[in-house]
C-alpha cells in the first residue's frame, strides 16, 4: 500500500505571544520547531518542499517523506526556521502573500493579531536559491469564494506572476487563504498555471487526493512532541 504523506502546516516560528492573544496557537516556538525536525530526522523522515514531495504523494516514488509548508511568508520563518532546515538538510515551501512581500500581516491585524513583518524580495530570492519553494497565497490574503469572480482570478493569477518576477523561476504551488475554496477556485488555480494547491483539510495526503485540494496537518504551539508525532504518523 502506498504510504500516506504528512504535509505539515506552520505559520510563524517565534516566541508565542501572551496566552490571551488571538491566533496565538499559530506561533510555534523555535525550540519546539527544532525538536520536531530532530524527531523527523531520527525516525528516518526527509523533510521536503511540496514540489519535491509531490512524486511521493502521487505514489510515483516511495520513501519516508514529510512535506513542510509555511503559510504567509513571515520573516521569522527566514530568521528562525531556515537555519534549522539547513542544518537538517530539509527543504520547505513558503506560501507568500504577493502584495505583502517586504510588508506585514495586514490581513491579520484587524483581528487583533500583533503586526509581524513578512520576508522581503531579497529574502525570497535567497529562500529560493537555497532550494526551498516559493508558493503563492494570493495577492492580499482574501477569502477567495467571497470576493467577485474577476477579483478571485486576479488574486490567483497575478500573485503567481508577481512572485515569478521576483525569483525568476516558475511558481507551481498555491495555497487558498483560510483554507477557503470550492470547485471554481480549484479550477482557477489550475487555469492560472499552478500544478497543485493546499487546503486545511486535516489528514495525510496520498495518491487519491485531488492535487488542487491537498490536505495538511496544522502544527500548533501547544502540541507536545508526542502529539506532533502522532499527527505525522497516524492522522
Ligand atoms: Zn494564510
Amino acid at each position: 500500500m502506498p504510504r500516506l504523506i504528512p504535509i505539515l502546516l506552520y505559520h510563524q516560528i517565534d516566541i508565542p505571544p501572551v496566552r490571551s492573544a488571538p491566533f496565538r496557537s499559530f506561533t510555534v516556538h523555535p525550540d519546539a520547531f527544532r525538536r520536531q525536525m530532530n524527531w523527523l530526522k531520527r525516525l528516518g523522515y526527509r523533510g521536503l518542499s511540496l514540489r519535491e514531495a509531490m512524486p511521493y504523494i502521487r505514489g510515483e516514488k516511495t520513501g519516508k517523506v514529510a512535506a513542510i509548508t509555511f503559510d504567509d511568508g513571515f520573516l521569522n520563518v527566514y530568521e528562525k526556521a531556515l537555519p534549522v532546515l539547513q542544518e537538517h538538510g530539509f527543504t520547505a515551501t513558503n506560501f507568500f502573500v504577493a502584495n505583502q512581500v517586504g510588508g506585514r500581516n495586514a490581513w491579520d491585524i484587524p483581528f487583533g493579531v500583533a503586526p509581524a513583518p513578512c520576508m522581503s524580495a531579497t529574502h525570497l530570492r535567497e529562500w529560493a536559491a537555497l532550494g526551498h519553494e516559493v508558493g503563492s497565497h494570493t495577492l492580499d490574503h482574501v477569502h477567495l469564494p467571497q470576493v467577485p469572480f474577476e477579483e478571485a482570478i486576479k488574486q490567483i493569477a497575478q500573485s503567481r506572476e508577481k512572485l515569478q518576477d521576483i525569483i525568476g523561476e516558475a511558481v507551481t504551488s498555491f495555497c487558498y487563504p483560510y483554507g477557503d475554496e470550492n470547485a471554481d477556485m480549484r479550477k482557477l488555480a489550475r487555469d492560472a498555471g499552478y500544478d497543485y494547491a493546499t487546503t486545511t483539510t486535516r489528514r495525510r495526503a496520498g495518491k487519491g487526493d485531488d492535487p488542487f485540494g491537498l490536505p495538511r496537518l496544522t502544527i500548533r504551539c501547544k502540541h507536545t512532541w508526542l502529539h506532533f508525532l502522532k499527527k505525522c504518523l497516524t492522522r
